[in-house]
C-alpha cells in the first residue's frame, strides 16, 4: 500500500473494523467510542475501564448522545439504534480478544499505559491494531516492549472527539507503513482529517496548544488577568486559552505535557500558577474586558510569539507539514487562521519584530533558522499525489482540501490548482490530471462568495469578477493534457462548474450535483449556463431544471444522461476509474465546440419556485432564461462564455442579489417576493 497525501487514494488491505475496543471510560474515551459507533454501521464496541461507575456513566452518555443526535436530526433512526446496540462495557480485558482495533484512552501515565498495552497484547490477535490517544507520550516509549510493535501507534483526538475532525496519526520507526496508511484511510473514510506527525513529545498540535496556554499563564505574572488575556486572544481564536482550560479541566494536563517538553529545555517549564490554580475567572468566547494599550500589545506579541516560535520549530524538525499545521490549528483549536497564514499576512518585518521581542522575554524558545518567508511558502488548499499509470508515467491527482468549508473553492485554491497543472503541462512523465475532493462528503460545496458583495450594483465589475474567477476553467479548455474530475461527494455551484470544465467526469454513486445560485438571487456565471448545453445537449431539460429550480442531479442519473463516464459504487474504485479515463483521453484532442446548439425553450413561471419549495426571484429567472438561450445560439464558445459573465454582472445589479447575499450572511431565508 503506497502512501498518498490523500488517504482515500490508497486501497486498504482490510475493511473497516467490525469490533473496536476502547480502554478508559473517562472524559474522552466515550466520545471516541461514540464517533466510531455513529460512523461504522454494525460496529461492536468493547468499553473497558477499571471503575464500574465510569463504565455505567459512559454507557449512559452514549445513549444520551444517540437520543440527542436523533432529536436534532444529526443521526438517522438506524444510526441511533446502531450506537445503542452491541456495546460490551466491562472491567475484563479478556473481552477485547476479538477486537480488530483496541484504542487506549486511559490516564496519561507512561507506566500505566505500558502495563495496559502488555495486558492487551496478551489477549488480542497479533494483527489487532493497538493505538493510544496519549496527548504527549511518544509511541517509541509506549510500545517498545510489545511483541508486535509494528501494529501499534498513537491516534490523538481533540475534544470533542466525535465532532472535532482533527486526529494526529503518528508515524514512528517501528510501525508498519501499511498500518499507518490503513488507520489514515479509516479516519478519512469516516469524516475525520488525519494529520500525520513525527514521534516527538507532544507531537505537532499540542506543542502549539500547550505552549499557547503556558504563555497565557506566564503573562499573569506580568500584571494581566485571565479575562484580559482571553480578551486579547480573540484576535487569534474565538475562545481564549483560560476559557478552554476551564472547559477541559486542562491545568494538570499542561503541567504534565510541559514538564515532558522540559526534556528540550528549561524554557518549557509549566507556569507555577498551574499547580495551585483551580478555575480561571475569565470571559465567555467573543466577550472582552478593557485592556490598556501597552498591556494589550504585550499580550498580543507574546501570544503571536509563541505561535511563531513553535511553528518554525515544528517545520525545522519535520514534525509535521506546514499545510497540516495550519489546517490542524484551525480544525483542532478553532484558530481563526493557521500560524503560517498569520506569518504571511502580517509580513516578514512585523513577525521578525514579534520574534525578537519574544526571544528577549523567553530566552531558549525556538527561533527561525531560515528566512521567515520560506516557512510561509507552501500549498495550503490542495494535496498533490502521483498515481502510477502502469506505463512508467504517472497521473497527478489534485485533492481539494478545505474540510471546514466542504472544499469550497476560493482564489488561493484556484491559483494552486492552476499552478500545479500548468507547471506540468509539458512533462512527458505525467499522463494527465485528476481533480477530486478530500473526504467522503464533498467534491466541492461551491465557490466562496469572495469579493462579490462589494460588486453589487456594478454590472461591469461583476462581469469582470466572473472573468477573473474563470481563469482556471478557461485554462482547462485548452490544457494539452487530460484533466478528469472524480466526484467523491456533492459538487455544488462553482464546484460543479469546475467539474464540468474537466475533460471527463467520473463519480461515486452517492455523489450529487446542484446549482443552488438561483436560491441566493444570483446566476452561476462561470460556465454553468453555457458549458453543459454544449457538451451534453441531450440533457438540456435536466440543466434547465438545475439552473432554474436548483434541482439536484444524482450521479446515477447523470451517468444515464452521459454526463459521467463512470459511476462507481466504492471509493476504492473512484480514483482508478478516473486514472483509466485520463489514460484513454491522453493524446486525444479536446475542446468545447463553437457551433451553436439547439436546445428546448427555457420557460419561466411568473412566480418561480425552487425544487425545495423556496420562492425564487422572477428577475433572476429572466436573466437566466435569456443568458441560456443567447449562449446556446452563440456561434463562438468564448462569446457564449462572455454572455454568462455579463449575465452574472447583470444579476449583481438586481434587488434580488442584494437580498440573497444579505440573507446568506444573516443565515435567514431570502424574501424574493419583495424584490421581484
Ligand atoms: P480521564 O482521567 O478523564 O479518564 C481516564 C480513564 O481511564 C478513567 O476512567 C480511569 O478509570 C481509566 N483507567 C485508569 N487506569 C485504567 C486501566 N488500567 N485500565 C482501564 N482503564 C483505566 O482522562 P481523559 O481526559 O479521558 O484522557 C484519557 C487519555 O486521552 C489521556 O492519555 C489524555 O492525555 C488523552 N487525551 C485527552 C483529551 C481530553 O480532551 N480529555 C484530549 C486528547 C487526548
Amino acid at each position: 500500500m503506497s502512501s498518498f497525501e490523500n488517504p482515500l487514494i490508497s486501497t486498504p488491505a482490510r475493511a473497516l473494523p467490525r469490533s473496536i475496543g476502547v480502554i478508559g471510560a473517562g472524559t474522552i474515551g466515550p466520545d471516541i467510542a461514540y464517533y466510531f459507533k455513529s460512523e461504522i454501521p454494525g460496529l461492536e464496541l468493547v468499553l473497558v475501564d477499571v471503575r464500574q461507575e465510569a463504565l455505567d456513566a459512559a454507557v449512559a452518555r452514549l445513549h444520551g448522545y444517540a437520543e440527542k443526535g436523533l432529536a436534532r436530526g444529526k443521526l438517522s433512526a438506524e444510526q441511533a439504534a446502531n450506537v445503542r446496540a452491541n456495546i460490551v462495557a466491562t472491567t475484563d480485558y479478556g473481552a477485547l480478544a476479538n477486537c480488530d482495533w483496541v484504542l487506549e484512552a486511559a490516564t496519561e501515565n507512561l507506566e500505566l499505559k505500558r502495563r495496559i498495552f502488555a495486558d492487551v497484547e496478551a489477549v488480542v490477535r497479533p494483527d489487532t491494531l493497538i493505538t493510544s490517544n496519549t496527548s504527549s507520550l511518544p509511541a517509541s516509549r509506549m510500545f517498545a516492549q510489545l511483541k508486535h510493535p509494528e501494529r501499534a501507534t498513537v491516534t490523538h483526538f481533540f475534544a470533542p472527539a466525535f465532532k472535532n475532525p482533527a486526529v494526529e496519526v503518528i508515524r514512528w520507526e517501528r510501525a508498519d507503513a501499511a498500518v499507518i496508511e490503513y488507520i489514515r484511510w479509516v479516519f478519512a473514510s469516516t469524516g475525520k482529517v488525519p494529520l500525520t506527525t513525527a514521534d516527538e513529545v507532544c507531537f505537532m498540535l499540542d506543542r502549539i496548544f500547550d505552549n499557547w496556554c503556558n504563555e497565557a499563564a506566564l503573562l499573569l505574572g506580568q500584571g494581566a488577568t485571565p479575562a484580559q488575556v482571553d480578551s486579547v486572544a480573540t484576535e487569534f481564536v474565538n475562545a481564549g486559552p483560560f476559557f478552554v482550560l476551564n472547559m477541559a479541566n486542562g491545568n494538570p494536563i499542561i503541567v504534565e505535557t510541559n514538564t515532558l517538553q522540559m526534556e528540550e529545555g528549561e524554557h518549557y517549564r509549566p507556569a507555577e500558577i498551574f499547580h495551585s490554580a483551580g478555575r480561571w475567572d475569565t470571559v465567555a468566547p467573543g466577550a472582552r474586558v478593557p485592556v490598556a494599550d501597552e498591556l494589550a500589545a504585550a499580550i498580543s506579541d507574546r501570544l503571536a510569539g509563541i505561535l511563531l516560535s513553535q511553528s518554525v520549530d515544528i517545520l525545522d524538525r519535520h514534525i509535521g507539514t506546514p499545510e497540516d499545521l495550519d489546517l490542524g490549528c484551525r480544525l483542532a483549536f478553532d484558530f481563526r487562521q493557521g500560524p503560517l497564514q498569520m506569518l504571511r499576512e502580517r509580513g516578514e518585518a512585523e513577525c521578525a519584530r514579534v520574534l525578537a521581542r519574544f526571544a528577549a522575554e523567553r530566552p531558549g524558545m525556538p527561533m527561525p533558522t531560515r528566512a521567515l518567508a520560506e516557512y510561509a511558502r507552501f500549498r495550503r488548499f490542495i494535496l498533490v499525489d502521483d498515481v502510477p499509470a502502469g506505463d512508467g508515467r504517472v497521473v497527478r491527482v489534485i485533492t481539494l482540501r478545505r474540510p471546514e468549508a466542504l472544499n469550497a473553492i476560493h482564489d488561493e485554491m484556484t491559483d494552486e490548482i492552476l499552478a500545479t497543472i500548468s507547471a506540468a503541462e509539458h512533462d512527458a512523465a505525467i499522463a494527465g490530471f485528476v481533480i477530486t475532493g478530500y473526504g467522503t462528503k464533498a467534491f466541492s460545496s461551491g465557490a466562496d462568495i469572495g469579493r462579490f458583495p462589494s460588486l453589487l450594483g456594478d454590472a461591469e465589475a461583476g462581469a469582470q469578477y466572473a472573468r477573473d474567477c474563470s481563469r482556471l476553467l478557461v485554462y482547462l479548455d485548452r490544457c494539452p493534457k487530460p484533466v478528469v474530475a472524480a466526484l467523491n461527494g456533492m459538487a455544488l455551484g462553482g464546484g460543479l462548474e469546475l467539474a464540468m470544465r474537466c475533460h471527463a467526469l467520473v463519480a461515486l454513486r452517492h455523489a450529487r450535483m446542484q446549482l443552488p445560485e438561483i436560491t441566493l438571487g444570483i446566476v452561476p456565471g462561470i460556465g454553468a449556463m453555457v458549458v453543459p448545453y454544449r457538451r451534453w445537449p441531450a440533457a438540456a431539460e435536466t440543466f434547465h431544471g438545475m439552473l432554474l429550480r436548483a434541482e439536484s442531479l444524482r450521479a446515477e442519473r447523470a451517468a444515464e444522461l452521459g454526463i459521467l463516464d463512470a459511476c462507481v459504487a466504492t471509493q476504492a474504485e473512484l480514483i482508478p476509474a478516473a486514472v483509466a479515463r485520463v489514460l484513454e483521453l491522453a493524446g486525444k484532442p479536446y475542446g468545447i465546440g463553437d457551433a451553436p446548439v439547439a436546445i428546448p425553450a427555457v420557460s419561466v413561471a411568473s412566480e418561480p419556485v425552487a425544487a425545495n419549495g423556496q420562492r425564487l426571484s422572477a428577475a433572476i429567472s429572466a436573466i437566466l432564461q435569456q443568458a441560456v438561450s443567447d449562449a446556446a445560439a452563440a456561434g463562438d464558445f468564448n462569446e457564449a462564455l462572455e454572455i454568462g459573465y455579463r449575465a452574472f454582472g447583470a444579476s449583481a445589479c438586481t434587488a434580488a442579489a442584494r437580498e440573497g447575499i444579505s440573507a446568506f450572511g444573516e443565515r435567514r431565508a431570502p424574501d424574493f417576493a419583495a424584490t421581484g
